[in-house]
């Protein structure tokens, strides 16, 4: 009972939660209310005109003449059902089409605002393993659709019948007391059954949804894998893998199949009882001489209508129950405010770039401690380059100075004023970060340049690209700046990534490896972009290629997230410290010797 208690708390949140978000729809549900109960005094015409051809046959048809009293009795039935057709097309094309569009305009709405919560939250929240792409999409889909279908079944499907039900109980009360109890009483019985059902069924339906998220899975990895698995030749393996899934699968549906027949057989056997009875209550009531014969159908009728809706019981009890399971999480990611990013501060317009880190500590959300106790300064307009062994840390100052994350104790000053009272929109316009991969969007490659400053012209996009050296490449395309930017090579991409930066122009530039990903001739290349780039700007560089460390002005050397040294290349190789060990070790693996060799020669 405590869990039935919770459960009914939490579904009153969902359905007050889901309230805010319909409340702009408020007119469109009341006009649908409204529809809802025209449609729901139209659906009972059939009972009366039924009871009134009965009656009036019974009469007519011991007159010696009944033909003419017969067709006038004809003409009043079409009439009168033709009439109610028509307006019942209409109540229920509206009722349905404004109960669509309530659905339509909420799911929009979800999905939408989900977006752009997101968008405003941390960047911890997309990096943490709970969150990772697929099941951040599969939790807010799930949400979405659960909480739509809900409305949908609520609004479309069930409201219109339990409308006319309510009605039909209530014209059999006022017609006989005894008639409207054994109405009454089935809906007890059917939704304790309709409850058992729900309950019996919760545990396939729960099973179901996982064999169809793994049989997503499955494809999925299969496309990702299909390499391996072809060189393996484990195509068999795979095949009996499905197999597996699709034999469960299978059996589970079945399983629901059958419960479903078997409490559809139930229902039925209940409602002919009370059919049954129903028709005994009436035939007595009209040998008593206090009820036409036509009463018998009528009940019958007001009976089943009040039968039809309860008999689909089990179905909001389903929707209730995936409502519960995934909108909470739905909710628990819209209404995360720990999550959203602070971005608002002093403005800072017009850097320069003098960045300076005072006893700097950072530990992830996840607990490993990326930096300890880390200072050292960096001069503007000159190219510092950070300098250490793959895990030392490099990258994660990196991301505390685009305010990414936020030090755990430390400050990190930005021409004198603290990072965290910055305005981080601000900050993040007038820094460029380049990084290994650069994200390339599904467009076009103007598209794609266009990033980096969504006011530049034509030409501007031009000039871009000349500068990163990827103009002459772009003409030769068929179809030029308007080609897909995707199906570039990675060389011709990290260019495309550069003349985004050189697009957006700020003072402050941050290289993540750049040309970690890339051939020597791209690499080639694309020095010639990124020695551009690092002309009359603050550059910070992470960068294991020898030649672009000597290239930096200063050196700062990580070691297991420590400082270990800072200064120049000079100065830092005499010392024969840390930095000299990694030096070393690059060039010895460039093989030297031979390289010289061979060039001699
Ligand atoms: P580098 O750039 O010097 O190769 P990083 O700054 O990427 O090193 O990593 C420093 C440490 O932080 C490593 O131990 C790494 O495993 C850890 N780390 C990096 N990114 C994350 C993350 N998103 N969550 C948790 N730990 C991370």
């Amino acid at each position: 009972p405590v869990e039935k208690k919770e459960r009914r708390a939490l579904l009153w949140d969902i359905l007050k939660k889901l309230a805010v978000f319909a409340k702009p729809y408020r007119l469109l549900i009341i006009a649908t209310l409204i529809l809802t109960v025209l449609g729901s005094f139209t659906a009972q015409v059939n009972a009366f005109v039924l009871r009134y051809a009965v009656d009036t046959l019974t009469e007519i048809a011991t007159l010696a003449e009944p033909w003419q009293a017969g067709l006038r009795m004809l003409g009043i039935i079409s009439v009168v059902l033709l009439t109610k057709e028509i307006l019942s097309i209409f109540i229920s094309f509206g009722q349905r089409f404004y109960g669509e569009k309530i659905r339509i305009n909420l799911s929009r709405d979800l999905s939408q605002k989900i977006i752009e919560r997101i968008l405003t939250y941390r960047m911890s929240f997309y990096t943490s393993s709970e969150n990772d792409s697929g099941k951040l999409q599969t939790r807010i889909d799930y949400g979405v659709s659960s909480l739509t279908s809900l409305v949908q079944n609520f609004f479309i499907d069930m409201l219109p019948l339990f409308a006319s039900a309510i009605v039909s109980l209530i014209i059999m009360f006022s017609t006989n007391f005894w008639i409207g109890l054994v109405g009454l009483i089935i809906i007890p019985i059917y939704f304790f059954i309709s409850q058992k059902q729900a309950q019996r069924l919760q545990g396939f339906r729960r099973q179901m949804r996982g064999y169809r998220e793994a049989k997503s899975g499955l494809v999925i990895s299969l496309i990702n894998s299909i390499s391996v698995v072809k060189s393996f030749v484990r195509e068999s393996i795979e095949a009996e893998k499905h197999l597996t899934i699709q034999k469960d699968m299978t059996d589970n549906q079945l399983r629901i199949r059958s419960i479903g027949f078997i409490y559809d057989a139930i229902k039925t056997f209940i409602e002919q009882i009370g059919v049954v009875v129903i028709i005994l209550l009436t035939s007595y009531f009209v040998l008593k001489g206090e009820m036409t014969i036509g009463m018998i159908l009528f009940h019958v009728m007001l009976f089943q209508n009040v039968a039809a809706p309860i008999r689909q019981l089990h179905r909001i009890y389903d929707q209730i129950n995936n409502a519960l399971t995934y909108a909470e999480g739905f909710f628990d990611i819209l209404e995360d405010e720990g999550q959203v990013e602070n971005v608002t501060g002093r403005s800072s317009k017009d850097l320069k770039g003098h960045i300076e880190l005072k006893n700097v500590d950072f530990t992830y959300p996840n607990g490993t401690q990326a930096l300890k106790d880390v200072s050292f300064t960096i001069k503007p307009n000159r190219i510092t380059a950070l300098v250490g062994l793959s895990g030392a840390g490099k990258s994660t100052i990196i991301s505390l100075l685009v305010k990414f994350y936020e030090p755990d104790s430390g400050t990190i000053c930005l021409d004198g004023h603290n990072l965290a009272d910055c305005d981080t929109h601000e900050l993040r316009q007038n820094i460029g970060l380049v990084l290994q991969s650069n994200h390339i969007f599904s467009g076009t490659i103007s598209e794609n340049i266009r990033y980096g400053d969504m006011n530049a012209t034509d030409e501007d996009i031009i000039i871009a690209a000349k500068k990163a050296s990827i103009h002459e490449q772009i003409i030769n395309l068929a179809a030029g700046y308007e080609s897909t930017a995707k199906s570039l090579s990675g060389g011709q991409q990290q260019r495309i990534a550069l003349a985004r930066m050189f697009l957006k122009d700020p003072p402050i530039v941050f290289l993540d490896e750049p040309t970690a990903s890339l051939d020597a001739i791209a690499s080639q290349q694309v020095k010639k972009s990124l020695d551009l780039i690092k002309k009359d700007r603050t550059v910070i560089m992470v960068s294991h290629n020898i030649a672009q460390i000597i290239d930096a002005d200063d050196l700062v050397v990580i070691e297991d997230g420590r400082v270990v040294e800072t200064g120049t290349h000079e100065a830092l190789y005499e010392k024969h410290g840390k930095y000299f060990e990694i030096f070393s070790a690059m060039s010895d693996s460039l093989n030297l010797d031979k390289i010289s060799q061979t060039l001699k020669g």
